[in-house]
């Protein structure tokens, strides 16, 4: 484990907290506490197409009467564009990415960039990074590590929008170095990420955090919990029934005469066991879970 351990909990402003974003806000929250370092928040806001109203603050909100708090300001990717600018310029300049006039539609058989504006020099918003041929192992604290073929398996992917906005991998590697992230925590849905943040942080010459992805909270229906629907217990519980439930499906076993939020924190801080997360939640529904 790197020291000082900082880590971070970084949601969409794109609805309210979830079960699901709860669990991957208490891992992470416990993960710094218990190896006495910082947890941050980042809101995740460089999609204002996908953007809800209201979100960040109703998810600051949520999180401050669940428990946790921020040890740093809460950081804004909206904020961070310039950074974003300065690491697609030094990728552009060194021809580790080009220019990518393709569109959607063009690619739509394609699973993975078959290579067109390789070497054309185009004028085009959109950014991809050239994926290298060579394998990259991704090492996961709590899941199997995974080989790699970069150019195979994952391609040269997208760094900047056809939107002129920044894709979400560049901005996440760019802040997480900035902001010191020496693991991330974050639910399985992003391990396909890791593998392209992975290799965009050796393409900039940044530091690898390491990774931890916990298991997906799925729906009745096996489908991934992406905001709040009407089956989920977070409308009808209150702090300390949520963060109970959130520590029974991580795996941690909380005493149940423990009848106050911040004991109950005290009690997870102490006892949090990482390794103890499942592999898999329960995928049949998440109605009737603790509640
Ligand atoms: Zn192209």
């Amino acid at each position: 484990m790197h020291k000082p351990y900082r880590g971070r909990f970084a949601p969409s402003p794109t609805g309210d907290l979830h079960l699901g974003s709860l669990l991957s806000a208490v891992a992470s929250y416990l993960q710094a506490r218990k190896y006495q370092g910082q947890w941050l928040i980042r809101i995740e806001d460089i999609d204002p197409p996908r953007e809800v109203h209201g979100s960040a603050a109703g998810i600051l909100k949520d999180l401050k009467a669940l428990g946790m708090q921020a040890d740093e300001d809460v950081g804004y990717q909206s904020h961070n564009t310039a950074a974003y600018q300065q690491a697609l310029a030094s990728l552009l300049s060194s021809g580790k990415a080009f220019r990518c006039g393709c569109s959607r539609k063009q690619l739509k058989n394609d699973p993975v960039y078959p290579g067109n504006c390789r070497k054309l020099q185009l004028d085009a918003c959109a950014v991809r990074l050239k994926a290298a041929t060579r394998q990259l192992t991704v090492i996961d604290q709590l899941q199997k590590s995974r080989e790699y073929a970069l150019a195979e398996d994952i391609g040269d992917f997208i760094i900047w929008r056809a939107d002129d906005l920044p894709a979400y991998q560049l901005a996440v590697v760019v802040d997480d170095a900035a902001m010191g992230i020496t693991e991330v925590v974050r639910g399985c849905d992003l391990q396909g990420s890791t593998p392209r943040q992975l290799y965009l942080q050796e393409c900039l010459g940044l530091p690898h955090p390491d990774y931890l992805h916990i298991p997906l909270l799925t729906d009745k229906s096996g489908r991934k919990l992406s905001k709040r629907d009407n089956d989920d217990p977070l409308n009808q519980l209150q702090p300390l029934a949520a963060i109970r439930l959130a520590l029974r499906l991580l795996g941690q076993q909380p005493p149940p005469e423990i009848s106050d939020l911040n004991k109950l924190w005290e009690w997870a801080i102490v006892h949090w066991q990482a390794s103890n997360i499942p592999l898999q939640f329960p995928t049949s529904s998440i109605r009737g879970l603790g509640c």
